[in-house]
């Protein structure tokens, strides 16, 4: 068949991928655990779905403006103002199908053919395809002490007169690494300086853990909201735990975002505007749902940190936000996609070979589903991999012996 070389180019998704596995395997009767999929177990918060249901059942669902609707901006600005400390205008605002179309929308607006756009790893695996399909080249930054994010004098290694952007993700998917006040201070008044732009992934940006208060990226700039390198990228996905929702928004000086206007204009015309009142609805409703998700994933971290500290040779680094873990699985396999595969085989439980995220030899457990599910994949994992623990093991009803030590 006779296909477009770049599109056939991209990878697929590989927790999108793991998540279909899991949910065949679990569709077929077998009792597989999830730790593969980056979404909290909770309902939508209730005003999300008041307001979305009232809009369906209202039959005015329509094509809106294409930056969305204006009460829904509305609701952005005060959150940008909130948590960012920064009045923004309507005209810096434009809201997307999910922080993934956002990085789409702003890559695809700001690269030329062959620019270079800088990811630090370990990075969120759709980075470097996205930057691909806008026909810009991923330059990735690995850090050299084997840690969760370069040094600042290693990213600035990497820049050179082709790169257009870097793209900082704090909280880290798949890290859980917060990054340093000083490390994202720097970062910012390098890009300022060099007129870089500096792509802030913060759909993480609340769930941080044990009273850590990171400042968000503009508090280390004075450009004003036209003049500044800083682009910002948000959305309902992890803040609500609503990502079936698809909102994600942009903050970015105006022509950006109008260039960036006329991109989605021809893509995808506008968010449904039920979903768009229903993010509204989450932003302007009451806030203790933001609290009591952040709340029940730290105590998920707790449990999960727990578990795996009597795991024989993993090493674990705790994380500081998000819901995800990267373990060092080295002390059995250097090949994360084979473990991954073997742990799916043996154990059915469903990790992210940390390969994906570049970082080899770690695999990426997600901590958003319950804690039951948590201490029963860690069990299995353990059967399935570490000599010391007892050789047989109930899944579901099943007995199971280890036959392969
Ligand atoms: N950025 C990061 C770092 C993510 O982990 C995700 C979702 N996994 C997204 C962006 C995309 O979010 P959304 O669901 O809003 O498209």
């Amino acid at each position: 068949m006779s296909l477009s070389q770049l599109a056939r180019s991209i990878a697929e998704s590989p927790t999108l991928r793991l998540n279909e596995e899991a949910r065949i395997l679990r569709e077929k009767g077998e009792p597989v655990i999830n730790l593969g999929i980056g979404e909290p177990k909770n309902k939508a918060p209730i005003n999300a779905i008041l307001q979305g249901a009232a809009r369906l059942t209202s039959g005015d669902v329509k094509y809106t403006p294409t930056d969305g609707l204006p009460s829904l901006k509305k609701a952005i600005i005060r959150y940008t103002e909130e948590a960012y400390d920064r009045l923004v205008a309507p005209e810096n605002v434009i809201a997307s199908d999910g922080a993934k179309q956002c990085l789409f929308n702003i890559l695809f607006t700001l690269c030329n053919p062959q620019d270079e756009v800088v990811v630090l790893a370990p990075y969120w695996v759709s980075y470097p395809e996205i930057i691909r399909m806008c026909q810009a080249i991923p330059v990735i930054v690995t850090p050299e002490d084997g840690g969760f994010h370069p040094r600042f004098e290693e990213v600035v290694r990497a820049v050179g007169s082709a790169t257009k952007a870097i793209i900082l993700n704090s909280p880290n998917n798949p890290s859980g690494a917060v990054y340093s006040d000083d490390f994202v201070g720097r970062m910012v008044e390098f890009c300022e300086t060099k007129g870089i732009y500096l792509i802030l992934d913060d759909i993480y940006q609340k769930l941080v853990f044990d009273g850590l208060r990171p400042k968000p990226g503009t508090a280390f700039t004075r450009a004003d909201s036209e003049s500044t390198k800083l682009i910002i990228v948000n959305g309902v996905a992890k803040l609500y735990g609503m990502t079936g929702f698809r909102v994600g928004w942009t903050i970015a000086p105006r022509e950006l975002v109008r260039v960036m206007t006329n991109v989605q204009a021809q893509t995808t015309s506008c968010v449904s505007p039920a979903m768009q009142v229903a993010a509204e609805g989450a932003l302007v409703g009451v806030q203790n749902v933001v609290e009591s998700l952040r709340l029940t994933i730290q105590n998920n971290r707790d449990v999960l940190m727990q578990e795996l500290r009597t795991f024989n040779g993993v090493k674990l680094r705790k994380p500081e936000g998000t819901f995800y873990a990267l373990v060092d699985f080295r002390a059995y396999s250097n090949n994360s996609v084979e473990l991954s595969n073997f742990l799916l085989k043996k154990a059915l439980v469903v990790t992210v070979p940390g390969k994906e995220f570049g970082m080899e030899g770690h695999l990426r457990l997600s901590f958003a589903g319950t804690v039951k599910e948590l201490q029963e994949a860690v069990a299995r994992m353990k059967w399935a991999l570490d000599p010391t623990s007892a050789n047989e093991i109930y899944l579901g009803d099943r007995k199971l012996v280890r036959d392969w030590m």
